[in-house]
């Protein structure tokens, strides 16, 4: 070999042995105390919505990356090494089939859908069911809102014939419940003139006038129906009466609801319809995960989060976790609450 080259060669391997022994050894090193991280995707729905917000509180109360301090020194109580976050997403069907898919560890559901989509029945009959849905906790009520403007003439669900209606976006929650409230008064799909938008974009569509009204099934007071009450430009419409009645003595996941006056600024009570929200996660994460995000989630600490976060978040009470669930719990869950003695 040229005695340059050899040179060259014989410094350049001392270099790499020179960086690369500390190299290894800070490998070594961090990796003999570094926790290991865990990514936690919880699904939720769109940013207008209350899945959202909710899911942002209790992604940052479950977190508690390597390196936190400790809970009981004013640090993070959320689970070691878990890093969660809240995605936005289309809503409750979304949620279920990505958690089926493998591209979300967990999302929220209403009842009603993740029952239908575990057991394969109803918008689930074609694409099978998802036997690998399992719960953390049932959460808060949502309350079906049909918003409608002011100006619009419609005082009940059968006003909505010929109306220009959003529906939700196919893979929403509220567009399951939507067709299921039209059905039972008799209304089809085409019976409106359905403009599929999320809640968000429902709520601009309504302010220029270029919609009638849309449906939300979202826990009260949901961003997209409190900024249209704050400028007067809506209504709530009652969905009730008897083909109400028979859905609800139909399907044990719907309750009666008289949402209180002043709910919503200037919008006196009304009667509708509420369906548990409630936190799924795939049956594959690890059961020490899930307990510890249990845990987590049921931490004093979590409950401050939740009471300043969203009115929606003091109704988040652990008595209330295990009713009502469309699907089995998450063993991980299941062990925590039987410590807690919500579960016998
Ligand atoms: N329940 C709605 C759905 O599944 C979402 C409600 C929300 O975003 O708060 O479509």
């Amino acid at each position: 070999m040229h005695r340059r080259f050899w040179f060259a060669a014989r410094v350049g391997r001392v270099l790499r042995q020179a960086l690369l022994v500390p190299l290894f050894m800070g490998v070594f090193a961090a990796g003999a105390v570094a926790q290991e991280i865990t990514f936690f995707r919880i699904g939720t729905g769109s940013t207008a919505g209350t899945y959202f917000p909710v899911g942002g509180i209790i992604a940052s109360a479950i977190s508690s990356p390597p390196g936190s301090r400790d809970c009981d020194r004013g640090g993070s109580c959320g689970a070691p090494g878990l890093v969660a976050v809240a995605q936005s997403t289309r809503g409750s069907v979304d949620n279920v089939r990505q958690i089926r898919d493998g591209s979300l560890e967990s999302g929220f559901s209403q009842s009603d859908v993740a029952y239908w989509a575990f057991n394969g029945e109803e918008l689930f009959e074609e694409e099978g069911a998802v036997s690998s849905l399992r719960a953390i906790a049932n959460l808060y009520p949502e309350t079906m809102h049909l918003v409608v403007r002011y100006d619009s003439g419609i005082e009940s669900v059968q006003d909505l014939r010929g109306k220009r209606i959003s529906l939700d976006r196919k893979g929403s929650g509220t567009r399951v419940d939507a067709l299921l409230i039209l059905k039972a008064f008799g209304l089809g799909e085409d019976d409106v003139e359905d403009v599929p938008l999320a809640s968000g974009a429902a709520a601009d569509a309504l302010r220029e006038a270029e919609i009638d009204g849309f449906f939300f099934t979202a826990g009260t007071p949901a961003a997209a129906v409190q900024e249209l009450a704050e400028e007067a430009l809506v209504e709530l419409v009652p969905i009730e009466g008897p083909p109400v009645e028979a859905l609800l003595a139909d399907s044990p996941f719907f309750a009666d609801q008289m949402l209180p006056a002043g709910t919503y600024p200037g919008i006196g009570a009304t009667h509708t319809v509420s369906v548990g929200a409630q936190w799924l996660v795939a049956e594959s994460v690890p059961e020490e995960t899930v307990y510890q995000i249990t845990r987590a989630l049921w931490h004093p600490s979590t409950r401050q989060l939740l009471e300043k976060g969203h009115p929606k978040g003091a109704q988040i009470m652990i008595e209330k976790a295990t009713e009502g669930l469309g699907v089995p719990l998450h063993p991980g869950a299941e062990r925590y609450y039987r410590e807690a003695e919500v579960l016998q």
